[in-house]
């Protein structure tokens, strides 16, 4: 037996696909959207279908983007001798944001992942590959998250450029700024000796 109205029980049911969303928490929403103004659910709406129709991938890195190729690879002040390899495009928006990276990116979509049966021919690996071969390339970053399926991704992915003749480099990663080495899990700490460099 159904307690709601078909509309509603239809809001709740797309609400509770969405990650994080319980039963629950999608009845709040859904109520919370019925006593909305009827414009700003009108918005709300709008802004879902607009963000799912007008964006695509970059044909060069792979980011998201409504413009072809996206604002990065089309900006004359990037370096376009340096890539930086992630796994997602938050993980551009996160780099972006320490303004320290002056290059371009190339974003794979994943990573491999033998668990998940993510093999290398499922992330954008081959097309990262192609670019190196028609562009001039110094320097590969591999960013991929310090994960075991980051680090799968970054080795499968330096073995096929390394021939290339292209400087390969991984991010170090470490401990966090302001937190404890005591707290510190083994790997964590491991990788942070591994990026250690000279004062
Ligand atoms: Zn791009």
């Amino acid at each position: 037996m159904n307690y709601y109205a078909a509309p509603v029980a239809r809001l709740i049911e797309e609400f509770s696909k969405l990650p994080g969303i319980g039963r629950k928490s999608a009845q709040r929403l859904a109520f919370y959207v019925l006593n909305m103004r009827e414009e700003d659910a009108v918005n709300l709406s709008e802004a879902i279908v607009e963000a799912k129709q007008r964006t695509k991938y970059c044909s060069y890195c792979g980011n998201i983007t409504d413009i072809d190729p996206c604002n990065l690879c089309r900006s004359e002040q990037r370096d376009r001798s340096m890539i930086c390899v992630v796994e997602d495009p938050r993980d551009v928006v996160a780099m972006e944001r320490t303004r320290e990276f002056k290059g371009v990116y190339h974003v794979l979509h994943g990573a491999i992942s033998p668990m998940e049966g993510i093999g290398p021919e499922d992330i954008r690996i081959k097309e990262l590959l192609l670019r190196l071969q028609n562009v001039s390339v110094k320097e590969v970053i591999l960013a991929t998250n310090p994960t075991i399926e980051g680090e799968a991704t970054s080795m499968y992915i330096s073995k096929l450029i390394k021939p290339m003749g292209i400087k390969t480099t991984r991010i170090a990663h470490g401990i966090p700024v302001g937190g404890d080495l005591e707290y510190a899990d083994e790997v964590t700490l491991s990788k942070a000796l591994e990026g250690r460099r000279e004062i």
